[in-house]
C-alpha cells in the first residue's frame, strides 16, 4: 500500500486526512507525531514547514509535496534530501485569491480609501479624486510567475500601466517585461505601485530595502504579499517616515504572528493583514497531491517540481 505521511500540526491534520480518505481510500495517510508508522514505509510526504532534518529520516521518499505555493520552508532545511523531488502547489484558485488581494489593495490606495475612512470617522464631507489617472498609474510586479502574471493581467484589464520583473523575458499581452538584475532599476523607476510576488531565495531575501526604495519614484506605494523575508522593515519605516514612500500594505512578515510590539501595527501609512492573502484549499490540495501520486506511480513525470539550484 502506498503511504503518504502528513507532516503538519496535529490539530490541522483532519483538514487533509478527511478529503484524502474520501478521494483515496487505498492510500495510507499517517500523521507525524500522532500515528505509528515505519519511516522506511513512507513513499511520499506532504508538509509546509517540516522540522529541519525530519525529511531526511525517511529513507525511501519518492517525492515531497508542499501545502503552499512557496517552498522556502523546505529549502531552509539544510538537510533536505536533494535527490527527492519537491513539488509545489500551483492552483488557479489560489492564484485568483492572491490576484484579488493585490487588486483590492491597489485600488484602496489608488482611490484613497483610507482618506475617506478617516473623513467618515470625523464626519467630514471631504471630496477628493485620485491624484493620478488610472492609465497614467504605473504598476510594477516583482516576480511575473504564476501569481504575478494573473495579478498583472487583472490590473491591466482595469487600465493600469503594468510591467513585471522576472529572471527570464516574458511575453504577456499588455504587460511590459523587464528581466534580470540589469533591468531592475529601469523597472523600479517606472513603478508607482510596487507589488512583491517573488519567491524567497538567496537572491531575493531582503530585496525590499533602502536601495530599492530609493530607486522608486517619490510617493510610490509598496505591497508585499510574497514573504516577510523579502522586506527590511526598518528601511521601509524610514522611507515612509521621510515621505519618499506614501504607504505600504503588508501581508507577510519576518516574524509571524507579527509581535504586538512591532511598530508596523500602528504605523499610520501601513496596512497589516495576517498572512491571509490566499490560503491553499485543503480539499483542492488533497486532490492535487493524490493525482500526482497516481501519475508518479504510473511512471509519469511530476510537474511543478522545484529547481533546487534556482531556489524556486
Ligand atoms: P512562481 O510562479 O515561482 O514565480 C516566481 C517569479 O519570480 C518568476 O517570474 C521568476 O522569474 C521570478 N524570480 C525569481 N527569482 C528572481 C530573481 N532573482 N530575479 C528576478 N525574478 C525572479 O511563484 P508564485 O507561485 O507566483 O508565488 C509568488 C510568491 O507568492 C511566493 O513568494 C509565494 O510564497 C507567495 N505566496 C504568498 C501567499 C500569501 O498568502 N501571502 C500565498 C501564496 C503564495 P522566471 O519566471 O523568469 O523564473
Amino acid at each position: 500500500m502506498t503511504t503518504l505521511l502528513l507532516a503538519v500540526p496535529i490539530a490541522w491534520a483532519p483538514l487533509w486526512t478527511t478529503p484524502l480518505s474520501e478521494i483515496a481510500p487505498g492510500l495510507r495517510v499517517p500523521v507525524q507525531g500522532r500515528d505509528q508508522y515505519d519511516p522506511a514505509s513512507v513513499d511520499y510526504a506532504f508538509s509546509f514547514r517540516p522540522q529541519p532534518g525530519f525529511l531526511k529520516t525517511l529513507p525511501n521518499l519518492k517525492a515531497v509535496f508542499s501545502l503552499g505555493a512557496g517552498v522556502d520552508g523546505f529549502l531552509a532545511d539544510a538537510d533536505y534530501p536533494r535527490s527527492v523531488p519537491l513539488v509545489r502547489f500551483v492552483d488557479r484558485t489560489l492564484s485568483r485569491e492572491m490576484a484579488q488581494y493585490v487588486v483590492m489593495h491597489t485600488l484602496i490606495h489608488h482611490r484613497q480609501q483610507r482618506f475617506f475612512e478617516r473623513a467618515q470617522r470625523e464626519m467630514k464631507w471631504r471630496q477628493s479624486i485620485p491624484p493620478r489617472r488610472t492609465e497614467d498609474t504605473r504598476i510594477g510586479i516583482l516576480g511575473l510567475g504564476e501569481i504575478g502574471t494573473l495579478a498583472g493581467e487583472r490590473l491591466r484589464d482595469l487600465d493600469f500601466q503594468v510591467a513585471g520583473w522576472s529572471q527570464s523575458r516574458k511575453n504577456v499581452k499588455g504587460i511590459e517585461s523587464f528581466a534580470g538584475a540589469a533591468e531592475l532599476n529601469a523597472f523600479l523607476a517606472r513603478s508607482d505601485i510596487l507589488i512583491c510576488l517573488l519567491p524567497l531565495t538567496g537572491e531575493t531575501r531582503g530585496i525590499l530595502n533602502k536601495t530599492l526604495f530609493a530607486a522608486l519614484p517619490a510617493g510610490a506605494f509598496v505591497i508585499n504579499v510574497a514573504r516577510g523575508g523579502h522586506l527590511i522593515e526598518r528601511d521601509l519605516i524610514e522611507a515612509l517616515d521621510s515621505g519618499h514612500l506614501s504607504g505600504a500594505t503588508l501581508d507577510v512578515f519576518q516574524t509571524e504572528p507579527l509581535p504586538e510590539t512591532d511598530p508596523l501595527w500602528k504605523h499610520p501609512k501601513v496596512t497589516v493583514t495576517p498572512h491571509i492573502a490566499a490560503i491553499s484549499d485543503p480539499r483542492v490540495a488533497a486532490q492535487y497531491v493524490y493525482d500526482r501520486i497516481v501519475r508518479h506511480e504510473r511512471g509519469e513525470t511530476l510537474d511543478n517540481v522545484v529547481d533546487f539550484a534556482r531556489g524556486y
